[in-house]
């Protein structure tokens, strides 16, 4: 993956945190080589914590809330050019129609013209991740304008961690050593997300992960993608 003043790299993520996870070193490596980065999130992630149509409580507003002020803190260490947050409802995406997410999405890539579009892969125990993988791939039909040449998956522990069969299978490795501070503080803006070891989103957990993607690429921290297709 290379980066540069003409880099356009959207991220299309399912909720806030996604961006900072599954390639918030990635990000730093693209904006210190002068590329523009923009992060289309099309969900909130709060309201799986609560019992299914009991979104009118304060404690439920509050959350969502404090989840928007971190995303705005990771946004901004990130140094994020541009973003849009998404309402649909957390670990529900199954409830809306695939067209719509379809729609949002070619609509953001028409308006954004990105060169490299990063998102969630398949195997995940997460249906937003899933379903986000499967909105990308019908919004990136190769028959469409301002399709990107370089569409890269990631993996976000913890719902990537979980996975029966078949698991998330890289094939490009970014190094992020330089960055892993920065993702770190990144990542620490989503204080109501990180967990004790060994719960995987913990940050222990994203230092093991890390480490080890790093040591399948023979450097000391990785963040993994598939490339799912490029065009040359
Ligand atoms: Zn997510």
């Amino acid at each position: 993956m290379n980066f540069n003043n003409n880099t356009r790299l959207l991220v299309v993520a399912a909720h806030p945190d996604d961006e900072v996870l599954g390639c918030g070193g990635t990000i730093l490596k693209a904006k210190e080589a002068g590329a523009t980065v923009a992060v289309l999130f099309l969900g909130e992630g709060i309201s799986a914590r609560f019992p299914i149509g009991k979104y009118d409580s304060q404690k439920f507003k509050n959350q969502t809330r404090q989840r928007i002020k971190e995303s705005h803190c990771a946004l901004e260490i990130l140094k994020i050019d541009q973003f849009q947050f998404g309402d649909r409802l957390c670990t529900q995406f199954d409830q809306y129609s695939l067209l719509s997410l379809v729609k949002e999405i070619e609509e953001y890539i028409s308006n954004f013209n990105p060169t490299i579009l990063l998102t969630h892969n398949e195997s995940e125990v997460n249906i937003d991740h899933k379903i986000t993988y499967n909105a990308v791939e019908v919004a990136c039909r190769p028959t469409r304008d301002s399709i990107p040449k370089e569409i890269y998956s990631f993996e976000i522990i913890c719902s990537g961690s979980f996975k029966f069969n078949p698991t998330f299978n890289p094939n490009t490795f970014v190094d992020i050593e330089k960055y892993w501070d920065k993702k770190m503080e990144a990542w620490s803006c989503y204080a109501s997300e990180n967990r004790e070891f060994p719960f995987p989103r913990s940050d222990k957990g994203l230092h093991t992960l890390a480490h080890y993607r790093g040591l399948e690429n023979g450097v000391k921290f990785s963040e993994a993608f598939r490339l799912e297709r490029g065009t040359y």
